[in-house]
């Protein structure tokens, strides 16, 4: 049977590449039909989910503390295991997870977004005749077309353009990627084309003009990394695994098995870290899926037993969306250092990246000053030399680490294999380790088969190719037309919730606050430039966020897209999640004061605002300084040496423009160095000064001033006679 599936879909991929290549279109388009079929099949296999919301996380501690014995416990909800619970869930066993901090707060949410086969794995295959490899793109390749399939609503398609600078490298480029979309066969999801040097400026205008001869344009998928962990996470719950987020493992429980008289795990040692309650869970099969942590629990089973698991980091940087065109991202697989840089529209901003270096396994890495530096150099030999690419224009920046499994041999992070392992312990313990986002699916079949035959668990096969995640089922391109039809949401609104929530997009909207304005009816915004409504908040809570930190990074994306704007957003994040959860006072204080140190520290905020602080040296020149000083002085009409709010009220007034006091508060405290409440002088020329250099950018202060002071300029002073008044 299986076999026949085998030679059906090898079949099936091998006529769909054909008829790609050979650009019969429609021919692909039908056999990739059939091997939907063959998905939904698969999919419909699987009894309806047990519950029509997912319980709520009280709900499932007592499950976990009330079962006494799960068939399957899973440590840590990233992808891989959520993918886990999933599979082993949907084949009728009875499934437990348990993650020690939010689900996907590890390096499932700080990937590069991509859902792809790997062309520079297919690179590697075929120099090195490496047929493992070639395994791995090819199982991507499939993987990619699936999940695309089961959550169409959180990924799309991406056309993904190599920049070509040498003429040799065309056909050498171009049988590469054509290669890529004969392996992926069926699962092409577009087929890739050459552009010349003209049309390629065309799609990506902000490019590097010069020695450029043309490019190629290929692709591969994208989607909402954390959103999509999610969509596993609560669909898992649905067909009715007990799942919690913040309950740590501490421990492994370990029995004696009568038969052979060894120890065997028998469940673990869970803490709720919310209350510090600690509590057993018991279960045939434990899986550890704690990606980075593979190790620690690894040695929670064994202590002497060798690592497997080899980390290494990988930084990236958001910058506006006008540094990429809005839907075609650029690749570049041999930078300076040999390392691949690429530059990829997301959430309407532009991610920029790198590949990885080693690094040590910590819970909140941190992104280098260092490393977003050499990103930007890097991104500067792309781009155009009209565009200028400033430090200030770095909105976030984050740093993941990839758990690679250690390949002896190699002392390069770089040609670790990227394929995963399923490891089985002396006494049971199954560790999945390695792989990548867009592969946790097999991987959880492969870790998942391994535990029913290690264990004699009673399942049957893997149900969840074509398995719709949590919101996919209903959703369809146009829903978003139904939002703003039968909600009165804004465009904007309604194509983000469409995008997020898929078909549950209307249950965020029913929640929606009446805004009083004509238009949008519903829908207050938590900052006016993202489309992220309050009552995402309100139902991110059901959907298992727990703190601040939850909500501005995993069930919105704000962290991700734009540290200033998630620390405006933060106060009424606090006050919203407060009323639904009780918090008092003191509670709200300390989750303003987390939130904020983990936009600080692991978002990037904290190199952001450096530039102003560390490299407090003035370099201007005196014209410069003159023309400032004037400018500062017409604020601070008394000449008191300072500008406080009430400064820029008065010239703001004068100019009738109307703005509340904490929006004052907040656009003078982004220039207040030494946080007394006011802009002295020479903290308003330290901000020239990072503006000129390119280290900041968007600053309120700077640009009201400016502003301000042309139309104060431009205003023709009334002459006394007929002012109406005077002496
Ligand atoms: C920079 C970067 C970019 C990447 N880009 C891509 C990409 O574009 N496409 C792609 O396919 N792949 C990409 N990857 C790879 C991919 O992101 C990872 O392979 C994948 O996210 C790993 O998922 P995971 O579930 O194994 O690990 P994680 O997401 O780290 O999840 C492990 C979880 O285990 C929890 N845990 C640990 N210890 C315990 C405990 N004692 N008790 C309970 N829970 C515990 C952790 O809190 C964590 O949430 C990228 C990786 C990196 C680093």
């Amino acid at each position: 049977m299986a076999f026949q599936k085998a030679v059906k879909g090898t079949i099936l991929a091998g006529g769909g590449a054909l008829a790609t290549v050979l650009g019969l279109s429609h021919f692909a388009h039908y056999k990739r039909k059939q091997v939907n079929l063959a998905f939904v099949e698969a999919a419909d296999c699987v009894s309806e989910p047990v519950n029509r919301e997912p319980p709520s996380r009280e709900a499932q501690i007592l499950t976990l503390k009330n079962t006494s014995e799960f068939d399957v416990l899973v440590i840590g909800g990233g992808a891989t295991g959520c993918g886990c619970a999933l599979d082993a869930v949907t084949r009728g066993l009875k499934t437990a997870l348990v993650e020690r901090d939010d689900f996907s707060s590890g390096t499932s949410s700080r990937s590069t977004k991509l859902i792809h086969g790997g062309v520079r794995y297919l690179q590697k295959a075929i120099m090195k005749l490496d047929i493992e490899q070639y395994r791995m793109v090819k199982e991507a390749l499939h993987e990619r077309a699936n999940l695309l399939e089961i959550a169409p609503h959180l990924s799309a398609p991406l056309p993904i353009m190599l920049p070509i600078y040498k003429w040799w490298q065309l056909p050498y480029y171009w049988i590469g990627i054509k290669l890529y979309d004969l392996v992926a066969g069926s699962n092409c999801l577009k087929s890739s084309y050459v552009l010349s040097k003209s049309r390629a400026l065309e799609h990506f205008p902000m490019l590097q003009k010069d020695k450029l001869v043309g490019a190629i344009v290929y692709y591969d998928g994208q989607h909402n990394d954390a959103r999509m962990n999610l969509a596993i996470a609560l669909t898992a719950a649905r067909y009715g695994a007990a799942t919690a987020n913040y309950m740590e493992v501490v421990s492994l429980l370990k029995k004696t098995d009568p038969q052979t008289g060894k120890k065997r795990v028998s469940g673990a040692r869970c803490k709720d870290v919310l209350t510090g309650e600690e509590f057993d869970v018991r279960a045939n099969c434990v899986i550890n899926a704690t990606g980075p942590f593979t190790d620690t629990v690894r040695k929670m089973d064994d202590k002497d037993t060798t690592a497997i698991c080899q980390p290494s980091a990988g930084v990236h940087i958001v910058m506006p969306g006008y540094y990429s065109p809005e839907s075609m991202g650029l690749l570049d697989p041999a930078t300076s250092d040999g390392r691949v840089i690429f530059f990829l529209p997301w959430q309407k901003m532009t991610i920029a990246g790198t590949t990885d270096t080693p690094t040590d396994v910590t819970h909140h890495p941190i992104p280098s000053e260092e490393d977003i530096n050499f990103i930007l150099n890097e991104v500067r030999n792309y781009l155009s030399c009209d565009v200028e690419v400033r430090r200030g224009d770095v909105l976030a920046a984050w740093s993941g680490i990839r758990p690679l499994v250690t390949d002896p041999k190699s002392a390069d992070t770089k040609s670790i294999s990227r394929n995963h392992v399923v490891d089985i312990s002396e006494s049971g313990l199954i560790t999945i380790a390695g792989g990548k986002w867009t592969t946790y699916r097999s991987m959880a079949e492969d870790t998942i088969n391994a535990a029913v035959k290690a264990h004699n668990l009673k399942a049957g096969p893997s149900r969840t190719v074509g398995l719709f995640l949590q919101g996919g089922k209903d959703w369809s391109p146009t829903l978003y037309i139904r939002l703003v039809q039968d909600y009165g949401l804004e465009s904007e609104v309604a194509q983000h919730l469409a995008a997020t929530y898929g078909d549950k997009a209307f249950e965020v909207a029913k929640m929606a606050s009446v805004t009083g304005k004509r238009w949008p009816i519903v829908g207050v915004r938590l900052v006016s430039e993202f489309p992220y409504i309050e009552a995402e908040v309100k139902y991110g809570i059901k959907e298992y966020a727990c703190t601040a930190v939850d909500m501005i990074s995993r069930r919105t994306r704000l962290a991700f897209l734009n540290v200033q704007a998630a620390e405006e957003a933060l106060p009424r994040i606090v006050e919203l999640m407060g009323r639904e959860l009780n918090w008092d006072d003191s509670k709200k204080e300390e989750e303003l004061e987390t939130a904020r140190k983990f936009l600080y520290y692991e978002m990037g905020y904290k190199s952001r605002s450096e530039q102003l602080t560390d490299r407090s040296e003035i370099s201007l020149l005196p014209s410069d300084i003159d023309r400032y000083k004037k400018r500062f002085h017409k604020f601070d009409a008394d000449q008191k040496g300072f500008i406080t709010i009430v400064d820029v009220q008065r010239v703001l007034e004068s100019i009738n423009v109307q703005m509340d006091e904490n929006t004052l508060h907040e656009i003078l405290n982004e220039v207040d160095l030494n946080k007394n409440g006011q802009v002295e002088l020479n903290e308003f020329l330290q901000l020239m000064s990072a503006i000129q250099k390119g280290r900041v950018s968007g600053s309120r202060l700077a640009i009201l001033m400016k502003t301000a002071e042309e139309n104060l300029d431009r205003r023709v002073p009334i002459p006394v006679d007929r002012s109406c008044g005077g002496l």
